[in-house]
């Protein structure tokens, strides 16, 4: 008989495979990315149906297979059904879910936290009421994800001479992962000018646990969460290994 084991997944993509069958890219906190056959799960009254959408969230059974595993049962865990009730909600929660696909390993050795952050961000995404929240979690997943992933912007002295970036205005440089004094010269790179209340703000959220509240979240406002976004958007573009797509949609006005 073929070996099977359990893993907890959160469903990234899914391509069609003849007829009835879908080939499923998941994220699992156990072992990072997998890759698996969803046999039947285009049937409309099939058990597969519906569980193997994108961003559902699946404790699976899964059965080793010689060239990929299948997916032998599933139990919905969250299918974040408000996500898809509302555009701006959506368009996130990919841009959250192509930054796993994009930097997530298989074998991951922190699929753990990663798969939390994403179930929370979705999680969050799901249940805001407004676009400030939705732009929050996604910039509290983008600072926390990065730090995962080896990537982790620095917001507390100069990336350059590692004087501590106090009360003043200040530089992110992309080449340089973080914050410059705003009086190095940086040609042909990049930079925008910090306000030090933004690098505060950046600071607090990554430094906070994501489900912990910050003074920020009842304060914050689309005017500072705006562009924060955009500047994490595009540091995490430029780390990439792999070309997004899903940030052409999120051209915020
Ligand atoms: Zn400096």
């Amino acid at each position: 008989m073929r070996q099977k084991y359990s893993a907890n997944a959160i469903n990234l993509k899914s391509y069609d495979f003849g007829e009835a069958d879908k080939i499923v890219m998941m994220y699992s906190k156990e072992r990072g990315l997998i890759r698996c056959m969803a046999k039947g799960s285009k049937k409309p009254n099939g058990k597969l149906c519906g569980r193997m959408d994108m961003f559902v969230a699946n404790n699976l059974l899964l059965t080793k297979g010689k060239s990929m595993d299948t997916v032998s049962q599933a139990e919905t865990v969250n299918s974040f059904f408000r996500l898809r009730q509302d555009t701006d909600k959506l368009f996130f929660s990919m841009y959250c879910v192509e930054t796993v696909k994009n930097f997530g390993e298989e074998n991951d050795e922190n699929s753990n936290k990663v798969y939390d952050l994403l179930y929370s961000v979705l999680s969050k995404i799901s249940e805001s009421k407004t676009e400030v929240e939705i732009l929050l979690a996604t910039i509290r997943f983008q600072l926390k994800i990065m730090q995962v992933f080896g990537y982790a912007p620095e917001f507390s002295e100069c990336n350059i001479c590692r004087e501590k970036i106090e009360n003043s205005y200040s530089k992110f440089s992309f080449e340089h992962g973080g914050l410059v004094c705003e009086h190095h010269p940086l040609s042909g790179e990049k930079t925008l000018r910090i306000h030090p209340k933004i690098k505060d703000f950046l600071k607090t959220l990554q430094k906070t646990d994501f489900n912990i509240e910050t003074p920020y979240d009842k304060l914050a406002d689309t005017k500072v969460t705006k562009p924060c976004f955009e500047l994490l958007r595009d540091y995490i573009e430029h780390c990439s290994p792999k070309k997004f797509n899903s940030t052409k949609m999120l051209e915020v006005n």
